[in-house]
């Protein structure tokens, strides 16, 4: 990464996890880390009825985040947490577009953008992720896919600054199969180069594009030292003792 832009860690909790289990989490892995926080940005994005627990007994140092807003405001919408919901509880960031949200819930690159417009328009800082899948890295069109994905939030958003990229390849999400250093730094050399001729160059140098896909603490640091990965967001691995140790790495 480079010095300019901070580095920024995500821990995706996903569906995972226990009142009981996450307090322990907090408690053993998260509080005890001894990191530079001027350095490092880490936020933690439990499920959605785990937030007010997670939010009472984190250290202050630390961020929340949740994995997901509804495509619509508050109102009659069953089921649904609307980015206004997030904003009254005191959460400042959202994960949007994460591959689950896109493979297993349907969600098109047009109602991510929509999500990623309602989001930014609160002032909620989104880490949006894009990624291909197996059958498109083989077909060669990575590339081309992630501009897809990016092309179609290019007009939903007014302010970079609060804006993070998540590069995660589908085929790395909980497989242990993590993108090689090369493949992860042509993908995020990719986005940059994207936002340097969509949105500005001075945005292309300050954004933070992060790797997410099976991150642990024993492949973090060759990936770090790369020009353009400034973090990572960490699924499998955030619910372990390991989190830590990939704190403590990356600082
Ligand atoms: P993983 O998940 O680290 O378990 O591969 C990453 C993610 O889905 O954000």
């Amino acid at each position: 990464m480079q010095p300019m832009r901070k580095l920024i860690i995500g821990a995706n909790w996903k569906s995972n996890g226990t009142i009981q289990s996450i307090r322990s989490l907090v408690q053993t892995v998260l509080n005890p880390a001894i990191i530079d926080y001027k350095n490092t940005e880490v936020v933690i994005a439990p499920m959605y009825i785990h937030l007010p627990i997670v939010k009472d007994i984190l250290k202050s140092d630390f961020h929340l985040g949740a994995q997901n807003c509804s495509l619509t405001g508050p109102g009659a919408y069953t089921g649904e947490v609307a980015a206004e919901h997030l904003k009254d509880l005191g959460i400042p960031w959202v994960i949007l577009g994460h591959s689950e949200r896109r493979h297993i819930y349907g969600e098109s690159d047009a109602v991510i953008a929509e999500k990623v417009k309602r989001a930014g328009a609160l002032g909620l800082k989104t880490i949006i992720c894009v990624g291909e899948n197996l059958d498109e890295r083989v077909a060669g069109t990575t590339t081309e896919v992630v501009s897809r994905q990016l092309d179609a939030i290019k007009y939903s958003l007014s302010d970079w600054n609060n804006v993070v990229i998540a590069y995660e390849p589908v085929w790395a999400i909980g497989t242990g199969k993590t993108a090689t250093p090369e493949q992860a730094q042509e993908v995020h050399g990719s986005i940059r180069l994207w936002i340097g001729s969509n949105i500005g160059r001075l945005v292309a140098n300050s954004t933070r594009v992060i790797y997410g896909g099976s991150v642990t603490d024993e492949n973090c640091k060759e990936l770090l030292v790369l020009d353009d990965i400034d973090g990572f967001l960490v699924g499998g691995a955030s619910l372990k003792p390991a989190f830590k140790t990939i704190l403590e790495i990356c600082d």
